[in-house]
């Protein structure tokens, strides 16, 4: 079969390269219109590789249905994940669906889809593997924005979980439109119609029931699912590997089992009335078939749930049923995938940004070649009007970087403009580096197929690549070559950056001899270009290296890769929180001589330096570069550099004063042509992120330190002045004042504040808060119940809710009876779920999860995010630190 497949697509590309031009179009719309990039979206344990495993086994990408519980799965394909049983890397798996069968040529699509549905041919799916746990939140987020859909998995008998929460929110942000799979309804306690109602009151959709579970005998094994769009059951064969389903229309059932009949009946009503009131279509169809529900064709009910399903933001969300580990509805759930997600071509334009300044990318292509772009008097305006642009033959988006045992370092891109073709040189704007693409990929499962070129649109992996790291954006360019740089502007663009908020745990790393340096620098240079949200520092004092990561699992992650995957020679440090400093004091400017030798070379330079808190002074010169509507920032004063706080630098603002040299000079007649200004102020601030590393307190990173510096070339330049002596005298220059400050008035230290949302049942609300408040020093910002609207006043961004959400009455929402609960369940279990909402400091949310379980009899769940580092007080800083000392 796979030969087959090989075969076929390179005649494909043959055929590809040499049809006419318009021909050429013409196919690769067709094949973009066959094309779905999902991912699929779950809490932890909600079934989402055991579905993935179903999902290629019944594609026919592989012969045997993996077991997650036996490690013999295809995409959780690191052993840590196999250990875990959890899904760390997301990586993309390509598979055909439906299946093509054997020497079947490509079909193109009709042009309506009246009589036969899109799932009646074959289409490519991409499916991207996105990791479930909290502390992968930034993994989630990078695969989110290239999905062009998502398939939500929730576990029947837990129902909405926390996470599921969370990870809803954020796929909603990118509007990516979603489905619902409620998986394990064969287990003890499963509940289809709480989940649904749960669907509805705490993920404010509307969800549009398409399918029931069907019990045997009505309270036996669950076997099957009533289809309430094409109004019949379908019946899994007991025992066997799923493939076989028997068909039963709902006539046929009035006579075997009537009461699911009517049910049937009962959800397909329903889901009219509910796509009536959210597609204008279906309430002309509804008249035209004399009001009568069942009257109407399923291949329009299909349609009208498309539409809704595309609609931003979405409303409604259509929900199937299944059981993936019974081999229970993974087929409908497919060609729910090919019927109702979208493709590349019907999502919305994407987001570029240029030094923090957006618009959509089709806008930023069409930009009239507009005159220079840097020009002092001219307003710029809001939108990216870069004259470059034009320049641009290629844009695409590496959103995940893996090591791969065989085939050495993957990068998986998902291409947005243009085409990647083998052997191009891309530019990387993150880096600002370019790069050839030796090698090009397309993945099926574990098994590579080597292509020519990824097309717009496409996700596909290069490989061969040296530089480029998870969420770098990687451009085409006019006239690039390895050596050059785009001309200006455009080595900044960014496709859909994201935020990642900074590290708060971190570990030491120590390797087992001077030999095995060079091979654990190198692991952990793979490991950081996998992902980039761990955080690498080596002290050049004390020789100490630093990784820093999201969460506690994330560091211990980290560290199986590294000793197990890659096998370094390493001591790995207890993982701890990771404090941070701050100067409590304002020094005075002072002067610093760098006269010394660097490689061999004499080395000289001159600066002044000073520090302040940064909250106790306003940027004098410059406001900082926001997402302002108009162009501010060409006002700015070129002599003088601000750099805002950022999380990269720890929120450290930095000021350069450089008078007489102006930073929009190319170069200046009194510096060497190896100093351009742009260089001496990348040495400075390379020379004061080191300095900030590492604090005199206790060696924690500075945070909310306000640098100034001062560079006059008419006093601090010498003949000797290099880059290295720049860096260098910055460094030392700051290192000075910050420890005079800590001398002056002692640094205090800071920690990381979550922002935690605890869910909890009404009954343990009160020991639940009472333990976040007065054991773990928490302040409670908010008490609601599921279904009342959010009230939280806290300006933090993390509580921020979702401007889209509405609020959905359980009690208008159709579900069918769940025949193993009592009918109050619904009533009991949604409307006593409370959520608290608390600023919590890290330190005490440590080993939160099993003392929450203990408070709640297991039924409590949270999230948490960092919310920021906040001072601490005089007799917890104390505690902290002596704890330090006693078992450091
Ligand atoms: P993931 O963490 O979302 O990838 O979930 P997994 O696919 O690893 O499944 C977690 C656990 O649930 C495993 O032990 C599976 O065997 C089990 N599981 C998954 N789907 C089903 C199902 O439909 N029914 C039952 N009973 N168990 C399931
Ligand atoms: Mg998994």
């Amino acid at each position: 079969m796979r030969f087959e497949w090989v075969w076929r697509s390179r005649r494909a590309l043959r055929y590809n390269v040499t049809a006419r031009r318009l021909l050429a179009t013409q196919v690769a719309t067709q094949q973009l219109s066959k094309t779905r990039n999902i991912g699929i979206i779950a809490h932890i344990d909600a079934g989402k590789t055991t579905t993935t495993e179903r999902m290629l086994y019944y594609s026919g990408y592989t012969r045997r249905i993996g077991d997650v519980d036996e490690g013999s799965t295809v995409t959780d394909f690191l052993p840590a994940e196999r250990a875990r049983g959890i899904t760390i890397q997301s990586a993309a798996i390509t598979f055909d669906w439906p299946p093509k069968a054997p020497n079947q040529k490509d079909q193109d699509l009709p042009t309506s889809f009246d009589v036969v549905p899109r799932s009646s041919i074959s289409h490519n799916v991409n499916l991207i593997d996105t990791p479930g746990h909290a502390d992968f939140t930034f993994e989630v987020l990078r695969s989110l924005r290239v999905l062009d859909g998502a398939v939500c998995i929730l576990d029947g008998v837990a129902g909405v979980e926390a996470q599921t929460e969370k990870v809803w929110t954020q796929a909603g942000t990118y509007q990516i439109p979603r489905i619902i799979f409620v998986n394990k309804l064969d287990r003890v306690g499963a509940a289809f119609s709480r989940t649904v109602k749960e669907i509805g009151v705490r993920l404010h959709v509307w969800p549009a029931v398409c399918q029931i579970p069907w019990f045997k005998g009505g309270d036996g094994d669950f076997f099957g699912v009533g289809d309430a769009v094409n109004l019949r059951g379908m019946l899994w064969q007991g025992a066997s590997d799923g493939r076989e389903i028997n068909a039963f229309s709902v006539r046929d059932l009035e006579k075997t089992d009537a009461s699911f009949a009517e049910e049937i009946k009962k959800a397909r009503v329903a889901l009219v009335e509910l796509l009536s009131e959210h597609d204008d279509t279906m309430v002309e169809l509804f008249f035209e078939h004399d009001e009568d529900h069942l009257a109407i064709p399923g291949f329009h009910i299909v349609q009208a749930l498309r539409r809704v399903v595309n609609q931003t933001p979405q409303t409604v969300i259509p929900v199937f049923a299944g059981a993936s580990f019974r081999n229970i509805g993974v087929q409908p759930l497919l060609d729910a995938v090919v019927d109702l997600l979208p493709n590349p071509l019907e999502r919305p334009d994407s987001v570029v940004s240029i030094e923090n300044r957006s618009s959509t990318l089709s806008e930023l292509l069409a930009c009239p070649s507009a005159p220079v772009a840097k020009s002092k008097s001219q307003k710029s305006p809001s939108s990216l009007a870069v004259a470059e642009a034009k320049n641009i033959q290629a844009c695409a988006l590496a959103f995940k970087v893996v090591n791969d045992t065989k085939r050495g370092i993957l990068v998986y891109v998902r291409v947005y403009h243009g085409s990647i073709d083998r052997g191009t040189i891309l530019y990387n704007t993150n880096l600002q580096v370019a790069e050839r693409a030796p090698r090009l990929l397309k993945m099926y499962a574990n098994d590579a197929v080597e292509v020519d070129s990824i097309q717009t649109g496409q996700i596909g992996v290069i490989t061969g690549l040296k530089h480029a790291r998870t969420g770098d954006t990687l451009i085409v360019y006019k006239g690039l070559s390895v050596k050059s740089q785009p001309s200006s502007g455009l080595n900044s663009l960014q496709l859909r950056p994201i935020h990642v908020p900074p590290p708060v745990f971190f570990t030491s790393i120590e390797p087992h001899s001077l030999s095995e340096q060079k091979n654990v620098l190198d692991a952990l240079a793979i490991l950081l270009r996998e992902d980039p949200s761990l955080h690498l520092s080596v002290d050049e004092e004390s020789g100490q290296t630093h990784l820093a990561g999201m969460g506690d699992l994330h560091l211990e992650i980290a560290r199986d890769r590294l000793l197990n995957d890659f096998k370094a020679k390493a001591r790995i440090g207890k993982i701890e929180i990771g404090y941070r400093e701050t100067v409590t004091t304002t020094t005075s400017p002072q002067v610093y001589n760098l006269d010394r030798t660097i490689a061999g070379k004499p080395a000289k330079a001159s600066i002044i330096a000073s520090v302040a808190p940064a909250d106790e002074i306003q940027p004098l010169v410059t406001e900082p570069v926001k997402e302002k509507e108009d162009g501010e920032k060409d006002d700015e004063d070129p002599y003088t550099t601000y750099f805002p706080p950022t999380t990269d630098t720890d929120s450290n603002p930095l000021t350069i004063h450089h008078p007489s040299l102006s930073r929009f000079l190319e170069s200046h007649p009194s510096l060497p042509p190896t100093l351009p200004p742009l260089t001496i102020l990348t040495s400075l601030r390379t020379g004061v992120l080191a300095a900030l590393s590492r604090g005199p307190l206790a060696s924690y990173p500075l945070s909310q330190t306000h640098i100034t510096l001062t560079f006059d070339a008419s006093s601090h330049l010498y003949p000797e002045t290099t880059a290295a002596a720049l860096s260098m005298a910055a460094r030392r220059a700051v290192l000075q004042c910050i420890r005079e400050a800590n001398e002056q008035s002692a640094n205090a230290l800071m920690e990381p504040v979550m922002a935690v949302r605890v869910f909890v049942n009404e009954g343990s609300l009160g020991s639940v808060v009472q333990d976040l408040v007065s054991v773990r020093g928490g302040q409670v910002l908010s008490l609601d119940s599921s279904e009342s609207p959010s009230t939280s006043t806290s300006s933090s961004s993390s509580f921020t809710p979702d401007s889209q959400q509405f609020l959905i009455n359980p009690a208008k929402i159709y579900a069918p009876p769940d025949p193993f609960t009592s009918s109050d369940l619904t009533h009991s279990t949604t409307n006593t779920t409370r959520e608290i909402v608390a600023r919590v400091p890290l330190k005490e949310m440590v080993g939160y999860l099993n003392h929450l379980r203990a408070l709640t009899g297991g039924r409590g769940t949270f999230v948490m995010s960092v919310d920021g580092f906040e001072k601490m007080g005089k007799q917890r800083q104390k505690d902290v630190l002596e704890a330090m000392r006693e078992f450091g």
